[in-house]
């Protein structure tokens, strides 16, 4: 069978498979043109890989042995879909690639492909205790103890499992490469000067995701217009856009594509499926608008994830702009890291708007 590299959205599959330097015009299972191929009679590059892979899951009558309770299965089809998007394929066709790619595993491992699956290691919970950054492995559990029990000193946010993801995820920002961000604020009467767009002074440092009252935190973003969302401008509003450049190499946590860290390029495979939809909730969060009158209770969770961050040496968080799905914004913890270097101040003359019934 020959599939190529656009019939997968997993990066280390297609660095593979790129890696090998076979093109054709186009490939027979996607229809996509211009393609690097790959053909399971000649090439067995990812035979080892996907066998790896798919030995973290056991099939319904393994897990039913040992967690009768257990009621979380899914078939292996939306499990590669879904959980950890590895294909760029419609699903009928996905359960063939995989027997085409290892025959051996899919011989003597049928049940998978039949029935309900699971990771055995999810069903423990002392596997959970000790391998999931919410020892409770429930976010909104962990909420309700940060906001009503226990707050400085937690003890279910296991912060040595999250240190180890986080060495993952951390990207080094050079001062000479890293591009402008952007700061806006709605003008009041008279536009802003460059000395006025960086962080509010600690004394008039609100709350924030990713800091608290008291304590100072830049926000930027990647492009104007996310700046322009983010501040939400709206309809004639005057506003000023801070353009803000890098002063000193930093190293902040990229959450920006959580959820597109490969299987394949991991050592604990069972531990980031343990901890995938935290991380993706983690990130979620912190992108989340909060209304303007939200009260302190409503940051803390967030707070306490990025004060932990920042404990722990990085510059800063990296994360999706909820207000505007394409663009990103940092949340910078050395409020003097970035320096604002020029400003331009503009009218709002129209705004677009969707919505949909709910
Ligand atoms: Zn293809």
């Amino acid at each position: 069978m020959i599939c190529c590299d656009r019939c997968f959205n997993d990066i280390e599959i297609k660095s593979i498979i790129r890696g090998l330097d076979v093109r054709q015009e186009d490939c027979p299972l996607c229809k996509n043109n211009d393609v690097y191929i790959y053909d399971t009679e000649l090439n067995s590059e990812l035979k080892n890989p996907f066998s790896e892979f798919l030995s973290i899951y056991s099939s319904y009558d393994e897990i039913k042995k040992v967690a009768p309770l257990f009621h979380e299965f899914s078939s292996l089809k939306e499990e590669l879909v879904d959980t950890w998007n590895i294909f760029n394929l419609d699903k009928e066709k996905i359960i063939n690639v995989v027997r085409e790619i290892c025959p051996e595993f899919y011989n003597e491992n049928s049940d998978l492909f039949f029935k309900s699956v699971a990771v055995r290691e999810y069903t423990q919970r002392s596997y959970i205790e000790d391998h999931s950054i919410l020892k409770c492995n429930d976010w909104e559990e962990f909420v309700t103890e940060i906001t009503t029990n226990i707050r400085f000193n937690i003890d279910l946010f296991n912060k040595k499992i999250f240190e180890d993801f986080l060495t993952a995820f951390e990207r080094s920002l050079d001062h000479n490469n890293t591009p402008s961000y952007y700061r806006g604020r709605i003008v009041e009467k008279l536009s802003y000067k460059e000395n006025e767009m960086g962080a509010p002074p600690k004394e008039k440092a609100g709350n924030g995701r990713a800091n608290p009252k008291g304590i100072p935190c830049l926000y930027l973003a990647d492009s104007k217009e996310t700046s322009a969302k983010e501040i939400r401008a709206g309809l004639h509003d005057k506003m000023t856009i801070g353009v803000f450049s890098l002063k000193r190499d930093i190293k902040i946590i990229d959450l920006v594509n959580i959820d597109k860290v490969s299987p394949f390029s991991i050592d604990n495979i069972k531990a980031h499926y343990v901890n995938k939809k935290h991380l993706k909730r983690i990130s979620a969060e912190l992108s989340k608008t909060l209304r303007n009158n939200s009260s302190d209770i409503e940051y803390l969770p967030t707070q306490y994830v990025a004060d932990f961050i920042k404990s722990r040496g990085y510059d800063g968080i990296k994360f999706k702009s909820t207000l505007h799905p394409s663009g990103f914004n940092l949340a910078i913890f050395d409020v003097k890291a970035f320096e604002c270097e020029n400003v331009d101040s503009y009218k709002i003359d129209s705004l677009s708007v969707t919505f949909e019934a709910f």
